[in-house]
């Protein structure tokens, strides 16, 4: 197999969005990265083209089945003007992991690091510079075989694009109202809630359309058989701060594992903060908030970094967490991730990848 990516550059380059405000996921750059796999010869032909329309037989299977899976994740300008990925050989890591789940076959990790490395040296201009923004890294794998037979496809298509991102937070931090959602199921243990593919995306609409009517802005999901632990908000994972321990609902099989989740988890162990992976409950949340001990909460993941939640809404039980105001807690986390991520703190952890 060959190793070398071919680049073929794009002679017609598109204006950049405007830096203070860059709406997300509506821009993307000039080139792609592109990977082809057939049963014969495994993933093959790995190329940098210009960021085009693909074609794609109707019959092709991703239309139909929702054999898909993708990942997200961002590169960032430093002050001195280099640019660092974030733990990118976790993505690729989870995107063979989700892959494996819907049957899939693996990319080569390496490869694909080294192709994401070199897609943004040839876009490094659309790296934004403007403290907040970044540029957001959207790998995603899809069936192409032309059959509607259900069975896994023997032809694949893998892609990254690059989307310029604003500020998550352009009016500053603030703390976010949480709908508990009792009724629609976002995964459950032996399905697909650990993977990072389509179906659970869009089944998940209908509940967030839900929390959006009611004035909230994200879903909390409980477990989908007991309806009674906490699993993710939204498609973020989630933290509560107890009495001076922080918790997280443990990786049991319908949660998605955030790479800013385990990130947190090393930064509060190497703090001396006590933090515990386990089943929680809702009521037990809601008790601790009723003994006046649930000091913060907030949701992790890539493009917030840390979404503080102000108020967590469950029917008549309604929780009003820190004042609505972010807590000392997740200031200080947001503030060491964003930091190592943007090149301004030292990276005692190796987590950055320079490109
Ligand atoms: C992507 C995702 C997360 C967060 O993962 P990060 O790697 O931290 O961005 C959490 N939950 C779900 C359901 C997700 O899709």
């Amino acid at each position: 197999m060959t190793r070398t990516i071919e680049v073929v550059h794009s002679t017609n380059k598109k204006p950049k969005p405007n830096a203070d405000n860059i709406a997300f996921g509506k821009y993307f750059s000039d080139h792609m990265f592109v990977m082809d796999y057939s049963e014969e010869k495994g993933w093959y032909d790995p190329r940098i083209v210009p960021y085009a329309p693909i074609t794609l037989e109707p019959s092709a299977m991703i239309f139909h089945y929702g054999q898909t899976v993708f990942e997200g994740l961002k590169a960032y300008r430093t002050p001195d003007d280099r640019i660092l990925l974030f733990r990118p050989e976790k993505n690729f890591r989870r995107l063979n992991l989700s892959s494996e789940r819907i049957s899939i076959p693996a990319i080569d990790e390496e490869l694909a690091l080294v192709a994401l490395k070199k897609l943004i040296e040839v876009e490094k201009e659309w790296v934004p510079a403007l403290e907040g923004n970044s540029l957001y890294i959207r790998p995603f794998i899809i069936a192409t075989e032309p059959n509607i037979n259900l069975t896994p496809a023997n032809s694949y298509q893998f892609m990254m694009i690059l989307s310029p991102v604003g500020s998550y937070y352009k009016e500053g931090i603030k703390p976010v109202g949480i709908y508990v959602e009792d009724e629609y199921t976002r995964a459950v243990k032996g399905g697909t809630g650990t993977a990072k593919t389509a179906g659970n995306y869009a089944a998940a609409y209908k509940a967030q359309e839900r929390a959006t009517e009611k004035g909230y802005s994200q879903v909390l999901w409980l477990d989908g058989v007991e309806k009674k632990f906490i699993e993710e908000v939204g498609s973020m994972n989630v933290f509560f701060k107890v009495n001076g321990e922080v918790i997280t609902p443990e990786l049991n099989g319908s949660i998605l594992e955030g790479v800013t989740r385990m990130s947190i988890i090393e930064l509060l162990k190497d703090w001396g903060v006590p933090v515990i992976e386990r089943r929680i409950s809702l009521e037990e949340i809601y008790q601790a908030y009723d003994r006046g001990e649930l000091e913060e909460a907030f949701g992790t993941g890539t493009a917030a970094v840390i979404s503080p939640v102000g108020e967590l809404n469950w029917g008549q039980r309604n929780m009003v967490i820190n004042n609505r105001e972010m807590g000392e807690l997740s200031r200080k986390l947001y503030d060491t991730l964003t930091g190592i991520q943007t090149g301004k703190i030292e990276d005692r952890y190796n987590w950055t990848v320079e490109v």
